[in-house]
């Protein structure tokens, strides 16, 4: 039996630069010690307050169908959080809460999206963007953004890529570059949308992991309320990944019928997930800060390092919690870099070829193990690729 299209395409069939991903893992479950510096989750579990609350709240009766948008206190909630931070009122009604950011980003696009209509994305991209934009039939078009200009989209480039399309997914502080998009992005990227007419798709799941700069919710720019969704999670905020729970902010209109989406797909979230996620909002930012914290710390241990030599340059690390190294120096792509590290000494990380081809001969580096093991892990990795680059010279 045929499998419709739309699935058995959803990703590509090539590798995609994630093999050095599994042969990591792989060895790791035959008892290497294999240090992980590839995916971003923290090294930290959910708070044990938030845990209480969500026990109390199941062991209270919060175990039935909890209403599809999300409850009343958590989308308020919600609406509070993103008030405060850029100043925008906005009110229940424009919150639908969703399983996590990830299928808000689905839900999202398959709001705005008809089949065959052209979806822009920034390349380095989130490893699912693409088949996230597939699976509402569209046509992904990637936009390369240029290590140069430390991989934030340029006017020109969103200018020629902007034409005949309907939508513009980005994402700041971004994943993989640790990049926080600066005004002059954000105000290239709202004239390109309105200037198009495009739906712009923001996804800010890393809002509280900035290190310099500041975050800006394009929402908040002028002219743009009206076409901007934008996607929150608790994941990375709360260390909630398996939690599940997102958001998505937009025109009331929108969440109207991305509520009648969510009936005919997820039929919601949990409710006693929903009154744990309240609950942490409710602590405000310190909880966040102290989530937040050991990234912080492990940039600071990062630049450091990286002042001592000067083969690998490092994207400025603005945000989120990895680190973008250029290891062109050295000759390798990203990705035989990645498994000459791994094999050499153990230590895994992400070639940039697997968020696209504009991260080509970089590699990820995500700051997501002890701080000591991080420092000797970066440590090592410095010193592995000055030595590619010693053997390079001598022959
Ligand atoms: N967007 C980006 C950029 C991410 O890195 C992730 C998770 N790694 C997500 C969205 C999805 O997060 P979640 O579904 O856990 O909220």
């Amino acid at each position: 039996m045929e499998l419709a299209h739309r699935m058995t395409a959803l990703t590509g069939d090539g590798s995609d630069g994630w093999d050095v991903f599994y042969k990591a893992r792989a060895l790791k479950k035959q008892g290497h010690p294999i240090i992980e510096l590839t995916i971003g989750e923290h090294d930290i579990r959910t708070h044990m307050d938030i845990l209480a609350a969500m026990g109390r709240s199941a062991r209270g009766g919060h175990t039935g169908y909890a209403a599809v948008p999300g409850t009343e206190g958590l989308r308020a909630a919600v609406a509070r959080r993103i008030e405060a931070q850029t100043g925008v009122p906005t009110t229940v009604e424009s919150i639908l809460i969703t399983p996590g950011g990830q299928s808000a980003l689905f839900a999202a696009h398959m709001a705005v999206l008809n089949p065959g209509d052209v979806a822009l994305y920034c390349d380095p991209y989130y490893a699912t963007y693409p088949g996230t934009l597939r699976g509402t039939g569209a046509l992904d078009r990637a936009i390369p953004c240029d290590p140069a200009h430390d991989f934030q989209p340029r006017t020109a480039d969103l200018e020629a890529a902007a034409k005949g399309a309907r939508s513009l997914l980005v994402n700041s502080p971004n994943n993989p570059t640790g990049v926080v998009y600066d005004r002059a992005t954000w105000q290239a990227i709202a004239k390109t949308c309105i200037t198009h007419d495009l739906w712009l798709i923001s996804d800010e799941v890393y809002d509280t992991q900035v290190w310099q700069g500041e975050h800006i919710s394009p929402r908040s720019l002028p002219d743009m309320q009206e076409r901007t969704l934008v996607i929150g999670s608790m994941s990375k905020s709360h260390a909630m990944t398996g939690s599940r729970i997102g958001w998505i902010c937009g025109p009331v209109p929108v969440i109207e019928y991305l509520t009648n989406f969510a009936t005919h797909t997820t039929y919601g979230v949990p409710g006693f997930i929903q009154d744990a996620a309240e609950f942490a909002l409710s602590q405000g930012q310190e909880l966040e800060d102290e989530v937040a914290a050991p990234f912080r710390r492990r940039r600071r241990i990062a630049l450091d390092l990286l002042t001592q030599q000067n083969l690998v340059r490092a994207v400025p690390c603005s945000g989120a919690m990895y680190l973008m190294l250029d290891m062109r120096a050295t000759g390798l792509s990203g990705e035989a870099f990645a498994h000459a590290l791994l094999d050499a000494h153990q230590i895994a990380v992400m070639p940039g070829e697997s968020f696209g081809q504009a991260a080509a001969g970089h590699i990820r580096v995500a700051m997501t193990v002890a701080d000591d093991q991080f420092s000797e892990a970066l440590a090592v990795l410095l010193s592995f690729a000055a030595e590619i680059c010693e053997n390079k010279r001598r022959f």
